[in-house]
């Protein structure tokens, strides 16, 4: 777990602030959650793997409690117990902290932070396209260059390992060697499973089936599966999908048939965002309909997508993309001597309520090391409060990078900074 220095903790909030004009522009609701839930609440269907890195405890009352380690359940508890007289669709958006004891190393820490949108109500296609939609523009209005979407569709190998006769569960751990890129260990899982030749090869098939092309990529896939009636329905729900934000964002994502992510309450659609420059994903999300009943909410298909803030922020270091525009106007006023500091305070007070930062010098130092410390610092501009100017209603403005300085009159003063 990291603490944030001021500029640190400046770009993680650029990029919150940035994502919550997306939520405004998108009409999504921001919605608070508990950082602590009940363990039974975030384990019931995570992956086995996140539940291994809760921080788990038991709390005064004898309540066997967690730090949450992920939205989705949070959401769906409050979804399923507060919102289902709600009007359809439910559009979320939350951010915040999240806790895993992962081993800690580039972009992965044990205190990080998300920023989450959640589409509920809707199995349509054109709810997946939206929360794609909402990524895109998420990326680019932070200016992330070069980005790319990696998508693939559950539905597919589920489809054809259910058709097989594989238990959900034995799905799960399948799917988690796959997102782990342990193809070769998941083909022989499923070997072991005694499923067809037909399976194997299929699945083998369906493993290699990848590429930037998305129609052609998803023909084929649908040839290889034909004989897997809801593997079909699965790449013919990705092609609807991709259609559609084709036409919305212009997204040409790289298409992997065989794309798998560990979380095990996926159930269509799935996704995960990258920059070249990184190995691990800046963000990823999908579909998952069967969460909120789960819960103990009526039936409500749903879609989200989980960014991740630490590494939105590392992508755009990386990127040399600065997070806001530098202070454009920042100001120090500086009183020569005591007597003169509520005057100092009182002129600052009217800067800033004319939108200008103001510091005023409270060390208490000469004009000369007050000056030199506010020209380390990068002040734009230095306000010294002297008794004879003050007389006259007027103070020295001295800008700090023409290193030059006149008189004005205190009620000139915001104009001419
Ligand atoms: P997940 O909830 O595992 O699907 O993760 C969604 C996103 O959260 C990832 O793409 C990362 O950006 C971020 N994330 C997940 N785990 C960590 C971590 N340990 N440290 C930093 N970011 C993380």
């Amino acid at each position: 777990m990291r603490d944030f220095l001021p500029e640190e903790a400046q770009r993680m909030r650029h990029v919150e602030n940035t994502s919550r004009e997306i939520a405004r522009l998108f009409g999504y609701g921001e919605i608070i959650t508990p950082v602590i839930e009940s363990y039974e609440l975030l384990a019931a269907k995570s992956s086995d793997e996140i539940r291994q890195r809760m921080f788990a405890f038991n709390d005064l009352g004898g309540r066997k409690m967690a730090l949450r380690p992920e939205f989705t359940a949070s959401i769906a508890r409050l979804v399923a117990t507060k919102m289902m007289r709600k009007p359809k669709p439910s559009r979320l958006f939350c951010l915040g902290s999240l806790y895993r004891y992962d081993e800690p190393q580039f972009g992965r820490y044990r205190e990080f932070w998300q920023i989450d949108y959640e589409l509920i109500g809707s199995n349509k296609p054109e709810a997946d396209a939206e929360i794609l939609a909402i990524t895109y523009n998420l990326m680019e209005r932070l200016g992330i260059r070069n980005f790319y979407f990696k998508i693939g569709h559950i539905g597919i190998l589920r489809g054809i390992l259910s058709q097989e006769k594989v238990a959900e569960d034995q799905q799960s751990g399948i799917m988690q060697l796959l997102d782990k890129k342990r193809w070769d260990e998941a083909l022989t899982a499923i070997q072991e499973l005694g499923v067809s030749q037909e399976c194997i090869a299929t699945v083998r098939t369906v493993l290699e089936t990848r590429g930037k092309d998305a129609r052609k990529v998803l023909r084929d896939a649908k040839i290889n599966v034909e004989k897997y009636e809801s593997a079909v329905a699965a790449v013919e729900d990705l092609q609807e999908i991709l259609e559609l934000v084709r036409s919305s964002v212009g997204l040409e994502p790289l298409v992997e048939a065989g794309f798998a992510r560990g979380l095990e309450y996926y159930t269509g659609m799935i996704f995960e965002v990258y920059v070249p420059e990184m190995e691990i994903a800046l963000g990823g999300g999908g579909r998952y309909d069967k969460l909120i009943e789960l819960f103990g909410g009526e039936p409500a298909p749903a879609v989200g997508v989980a960014q991740g803030t630490d590494r939105l922020v590392l992508a755009m270091e990386k990127q040399g993309i600065a997070a806001e525009a530098s202070k454009k106007k920042w100001v120090t006023v500086i009183p020569v001597g005591a007597e003169l500091r509520a005057k100092a305070f009182e002129l600052s007070a009217m800067l800033r309520k004319a939108e200008i930062p103001a510091e005023v010098d409270v060390m208490g130092r000469t004009v000369s090391k007050a000056l030199s410390d506010a020209n380390k610092r990068g002040f734009t501009h230095a306000v010294i409060v002297g008794p004879e100017e003050l007389k006259e209603g007027k103070v020295v403005l001295r800008n700090m990078k023409e290193r030059e300085q006149r008189i004005v009159t205190i009620d000139r003063l915001t104009k001419e900074i």
